[in-house]
């Protein structure tokens, strides 16, 4: 496989423009915000729509009532809006049931939330598992409200319905699988998460088009609820996957950030650490801690999956985190790019990450012998193979090693080791390990 695009630049304007498409609409845990998003992403993936009853129950979970929402405001005496949902879906709390009511200032205050220390932004508030009602409003407004009566409405409904949520399944030459997963439950909010779907979606286009010799099952789902319906449904299939991933927060600036499964040496995690170590960026690689995204299910001790997360920096590291800040200006094309990319070497470190043996062990092998002198005389050139990586493949490929070990050993990139074993191949130094099993 080769990361080699003649579009790459535009990849990342893709991806913003996908945000773009779907920052607008008012995404929940349930509801047809839901339905609308994967709607969409079905335009450009083969995605199969799967959903669940609510009072399903997934192991401790129960899945939810249907939340959808069509309109909500607080007037006052004047008949104006001044927490208006059409301008923003953050101004009201997700999940919210219906209100219509009359009240004093002193009486609706209990129910706006707002950030007294950033003053212009709305705080994201949700309340899924607790009926509740409430408005979300820059504490600016909140500041400016007059006293008087204030008319409330909450035009919403809160019914037995289901949860619903997206998979994309790329078959490869083996029954072995790499989970991407994403989640899919947030409103207009652009870091989290959309640049996540936007990633996770052209991630799946890519791979679509090449060829595979893992399986790809690519999950949207509505956070911990939605990971934990797809768990308990594939439960009897998860020793599938060998490798996965959580995407979240790729558009943001600030270093690539890897979360380690909670096997912590997992190959996924070696390949990523790898991967981000010889980008030549700054990067941070995080231990497995239970909190978070998806990861968290994912990598309960039941399961025990070898699933890391991706992501920039960290959700509760950016300011503008679930508030209306993280909005289209929050997430960049060049982060949005880069990320992807980056997503995209690793993929290419597990397709072609295979363990050899040196059909010529006693003594180096003469290499101009067999034309690879040629080739390792031009040391510089791009995408030529260097004479190093090509003599650590022939000294660890004794059986025991991995390209994946030889590259972590000698610091060459996995692509760099990946070409010079190709080289070896090509002149039959080089035999791929039968295997054991
Ligand atoms: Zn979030």
């Amino acid at each position: 496989m080769t990361t080699a695009q003649p579009d790459r630049q535009s990849l990342g304007e893709q991806m913003h423009a996908l945000i773009r498409k779907l920052y607008p609409i008012c995404r929940s845990l349930t509801g047809d915000g839901v339905r609308a998003t994967l709607a969409e992403l079905a335009q450009r993936i083969e995605l199969q729509i799967h959903e669940a009853p609510s009072g399903e129950q997934v192991f401790d979970w129960t899945v939810p009532k249907e939340w959808n929402i069509r309109d909500a405001y607080v007037k006052n005496a004047r008949g104006e809006r001044v927490i208006d949902f059409q301008q923003s879906n953050l101004h009201v709390m997700g999940y919210s049931i219906p209100v219509c009511a009359r009240m004093s200032l002193e009486e609706l205050k209990p129910r706006l939330y707002s950030l007294p220390d950033r003053p212009d932004w709305a705080p994201y508030r949700a309340s899924f598992y607790r009926p509740d009602w409430g408005f979300s409003i820059a504490h600016r407004d909140l500041l400016s409200l007059q006293a008087g009566e204030y008319e409330v409405c909450i035009d919403s409904s809160l019914e037995d319905g289901h949860l619903t949520y997206g998979e994309c399944f790329l078959p490869g030459e083996t029954q072995d699988e790499v989970l991407i997963s994403t989640h899919i439950c947030h409103p207009s909010l652009a870091n989290d998460n959309l640049s996540g779907v936007a990633a996770a979606t052209f991630l799946a286009q890519q791979l679509a088009a090449r060829p595979r010799r893992y399986s790809y099952r690519f999950v949207f789902v509505p956070a911990q609820i939605g990971s934990l319906v797809w768990l308990a449904r594939n439960e009897s299939t998860l020793h599938r996957i060998k490798h996965g991933m959580v995407l979240v927060a790729l558009g943001y600036g600030g270093s690539l950030t890897y979360k380690r499964s909670r096997r912590g040496r997992a190959s996924i995690d070696r390949v990523f650490e790898h991967v981000l170590k010889t980008s030549g960026a700054q990067y941070e690689v995080m231990d497995f801690y239970p909190h978070g995204n998806d990861e968290r299910q994912y990598c309960s001790p039941g399961f025990n999956l070898p699933v890391g997360a991706f992501m920039r920096t960290p959700c509760n590291r950016f300011p503008e985190y679930h508030t209306s800040a993280d909005n289209l200006d929050c997430v960049q094309p060049e982060y949005l790019q880069d990320s992807l990319e980056t997503v995209l070497r690793v993929v290419e470190a597990l397709e072609g990450d295979r363990t050899y043996v040196n059909l010529n062990p006693k003594g180096e092998p003469q290499l101009g012998r067999r034309g690879l002198y040629r080739q390792v005389s031009d040391l510089n050139g791009a995408g030529k193979v260097q004479e190093l990586p090509v003599l650590w493949v022939l000294n660890l490929s004794d059986g025991e090693h991995s390209l994946l070990d030889i590259a972590e050993r000698s610091g060459y990139s996995f692509q760099e080791i990946r070409r010079a074993a190709d080289a070896l191949i090509a002149c039959d130094l080089l035999a791929e390990r039968v295997s054991q099993s």
